[in-house]
């Protein structure tokens, strides 16, 4: 199985009015359920893998099912750690051969997430990986309302500056977005979104796609992000169908039928994504 990088992956959607879509899996049948799904459409995609929810010791299992799965997909597809915290992390997955690695030193002061993402730039390159930083930072939805955010919305001085130092591949920026679901509703600064566009020569990226109104990510993907992370769009009505499945006497529960609901269930939600992000078709493209 050979991954495109993070960077070749992006390459054919820059400024082109579709994003590729990112999506994080922690399972097997999340797993089937993105490489299906995007067998399906045709389209390109990015399988991320969250220490959150991996531990670093099941990440090679897990990478074993992501590329079997792969193998008969014929699909382009990158691997990326999402949010890695630390170096360690980021040496380990390129170990193990990921094509991309997500850096997160958002909260950090701007110095020192410049410094942790040229090393984590350094590691990746010499493996022939892709590096994506967040510069500003995208909060969590239950801890905050998007207006709460301004403070934490990226800089766009701050990100030309970023870009040139690190040396970075893809960019994640905070324009109003929250992980997970909003309280609110979410306000996203597409005036800014323009500005770091036009400092940015590299791939924008989205973080808190989910929950976020069509329209606004329409409009995102129109300005010029390149990559839209998805997660909590897949969990939940994964989780639905799991939980409705369950219903009833136990005795009647066959097990592979209640997972084979759930990854129906997120087949469903990525190709509507693929289809909203204009990935749909995309595949030749990369041949
Ligand atoms: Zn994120």
């Amino acid at each position: 199985m050979k991954y495109l990088t993070l960077a070749e992956i992006l390459e054919p959607c820059k400024g082109q009015g579709w994003a590729v879509g990112a999506y994080d899996t922690c399972n097997q049948e999340i797993t089937q359920a993105i490489v299906n799904a995007c067998a399906a459409d045709q389209a390109p995609a990015i399988i991320m893998i969250y220490p959150h929810h991996t531990p670093q010791t099941e990440w090679p299992t897990l990478l074993r099912i992501i590329e079997a799965e792969l193998e008969r997909a014929n699909i382009p597809a990158a691997l990326v750690l999402d949010h890695a915290k630390t170096l360690d992390q980021i040496e380990c997955a390129l170990e193990l051969g990921f094509s991309g690695v997500m850096i997160d030193a958002s909260l950090a002061p701007l110095e020192q997430n410049i410094e942790i993402t040229r090393q984590a730039v350094e590691l990746a390159h010499a493996r022939g990986a892709s590096v994506e930083a967040e510069l500003g930072h995208v909060g969590v939805g239950d801890e905050v309302t998007s207006e709460d955010q301004q403070a934490h919305l990226t800089r766009v001085d701050e990100a030309e500056r970023f870009v040139k130092e690190t040396g970075v591949d893809a960019l994640a920026v905070s324009i109003g977005t929250l992980h997970g679901l909003y309280r609110g509703k979410p306000h996203l600064d597409f005036e800014r979104l323009s500005q770091l566009r036009a400092v940015c020569p590299i791939p924008l990226v989205l973080h808190g796609g989910s929950d976020t109104p069509d329209q606004d990510l329409r409009r995102a993907i129109e300005i010029g992000i390149d990559k839209i992370n998805i997660w909590t769009d897949i969990r939940i009505p994964y989780l639905q169908a799991l939980k409705e499945s369950l219903e009833g006497p136990i005795k009647k529960i066959e097990v592979h039928e209640v997972f084979e609901t759930a990854r129906a269930a997120a087949i469903e939600v990525i190709r509507k994504k693929n289809q909203l992000l204009g990935s749909v078709g995309r595949s030749a493209q990369y041949s």
